[in-house]
């Protein structure tokens, strides 16, 4: 197993991953915790032992399911338990899962603790690190939300055996993403268990630098994600969150090579690292450039022009002001 400390004083917690990290759950409660609600979804399939009286609350599947809406009946079912702030709320499941339930935590009775048990690679790697939670309103995503860090983190890689392959390389495209934040260690020589593990320290160090993202450190977690999000909105979620950040990495590389930031082998690197995960590198055909390009100015980094985390000889920085005509070049670089 392998201890991952996430440091931010009094708010600090271990990320425990590996094999069987599930089982670690009773040893990670509050003290004096006495109720356990386990919140999941059905297509999860993840038991948790908690130790003490626990009860299971099912929300529903998708991106729909992470809204206000939930967190009222979590809440509301919470009081029906009896559960009290010295109790536990035990997220297990993917993002959707971790996101919703984190936020439940974060307002009910102005904040009870939270233990994340993330299932899905994207949620062990990403989502479930760092103590951003929150929920969608109808007019966009992760609109309403708070900070609120977990108690302890368990990262049970047996459990991604049953993800379904698409889910997989969701998380796949994060990892990707971490190759190029922390330029001294290659992931590819790691394991399943080194590789989240290593995503959760380059994620935790990054978080402890700015855990309110007020530095604007935090923003570096973004590389490849603004031509991803654009490319999500445009063709209404038919990529995977992880797809979509390796073809953004693909263009933030060619982004960063017209800007002279960054030479062949470094653009080749990228290519090279996002195809050794069978990642897409390149935009689905049919993709109108010009919407792209006006998605990506409506991005929140964009106050000053368009703006992108991108690679430098100082690692990845947020550049502001870039001429749309290099945004236009090098997005053509990655039509299909
Ligand atoms: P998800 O939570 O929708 O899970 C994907 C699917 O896999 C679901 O159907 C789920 O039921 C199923 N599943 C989960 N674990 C499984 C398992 N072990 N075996 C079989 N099926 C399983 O998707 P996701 O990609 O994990 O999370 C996406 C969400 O995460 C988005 O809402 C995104 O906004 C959020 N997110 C949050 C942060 C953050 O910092 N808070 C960061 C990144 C993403």
């Amino acid at each position: 197993m392998i201890t991952v400390p996430v440091r931010l004083g009094e708010r600090s917690y271990d990320v425990l991953v590996g094999r069987g990290a599930r089982h670690r759950l009773l040893e990670v409660l509050p003290v004096g915790a006495t109720r356990a609600a386990i919140v999941t979804q059905d297509g999860v399939g993840v038991d948790v032992d908690a130790g003490i009286e626990q009860r299971r609350f099912v929300i529903d599947d998708g991106e729909e399911a992470k809204c206000l809406e939930t967190v009222e009946d979590l809440c509301r079912g919470f009081v029906r338990f009896g559960l009290t702030r010295a109790d536990v709320v035990v997220a297990v499941g993917g993002g959707v899962v971790t996101d919703t339930a984190g936020f439940a935590a974060a307002v009910y009775h102005r904040g009870v603790p939270v233990i994340q048990v993330p299932t899905t690679l994207l949620g062990q790697v990403d989502a479930a690190i760092g103590g951003k939670t929150g929920v969608n309103l109808p007019e966009g995503k992760n609109l309403v939300g708070a900070f609120w860090q977990p108690t302890a983190v368990l990262c049970d890689t047996e459990v991604l055996e049953t993800l379904p392959p698409r889910e997989y390389r969701s998380g796949l495209g994060e990892i990707a993403k971490c190759h190029f934040l922390d330029p001294a260690h290659d992931l590819r020589d790691l394991g399943l268990d080194g590789k989240v593990a290593r995503c959760v320290a380059i994620k935790a160090a990054v978080v402890e630098a700015d855990e309110h993202e007020q530095t604007g450190r935090r923003a570096i977690l973004n590389y490849g994600h603004t031509l991803a999000h654009a490319l999500e909105t445009s063709g209404h979620y038919d990529l995977r969150h992880g797809e979509a950040v390796a073809i953004g990495l693909c263009f933030a590389a060619r982004l960063a090579r017209r800007l002279g930031r960054i030479d062949d082998d470094q653009v080749k690197e990228h290519d090279d690292v996002v195809m050794s995960y069978g990642l897409p590198s390149v935009v689905p055909a049919g993709r109108d450039p010009h919407e792209l390009v006006a998605l990506m100015a409506r991005d929140k980094k964009a106050v000053r022009g368009l703006t992108f985390a991108l690679l430098g000889p100082n690692g990845v920085e947020v550049v502001v002001g870039i001429d749309k005509a290099h945004v236009q070049a090098a997005l053509a670089e990655v039509l299909a």
